[in-house]
């Protein structure tokens, strides 16, 4: 009797386990959505970028910019100087005058 108690307790804890690491691994893909975006913070601290452009206005600000944090990170554009900027046809924003 003693001995079959033991198969529930196996069971029960191997079922639990099962659904804890299934959990996991569902939580795991949530969150793994878009790897590139989350590193464009740390690429422009890295290499010290000092402007980031938005492709479809064609409108560069400072890095600190309000406006520029909003530009969705696939539209975004980024230069080390603020003449590449203008060379490539990008208008200085009105808000932070870079
Ligand atoms: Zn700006």
């Amino acid at each position: 009797m003693r001995q079959r108690q033991w198969h529930w307790f196996a069971w029960i804890a191997a079922f639990t386990i099962g659904v804890f690491v299934f959990k996991l691994a569902f939580e795991h893909s949530l969150s793994a959505h878009d790897p590139l975006a989350e590193d464009v913070q740390a690429v422009i601290e890295r290499h010290q970028i000092s402007y980031i452009g938005d492709i479809t206005s064609q409108v560069f600000h400072r890095k600190d910019c309000p406006i520029a944090s909003q530009i969705p990170n696939r539209f975004q554009v980024m230069f080390f100087y603020r003449r590449a900027a203008l060379e490539m046809k990008f208008n200085p924003c009105p808000y932070c005058r870079p």
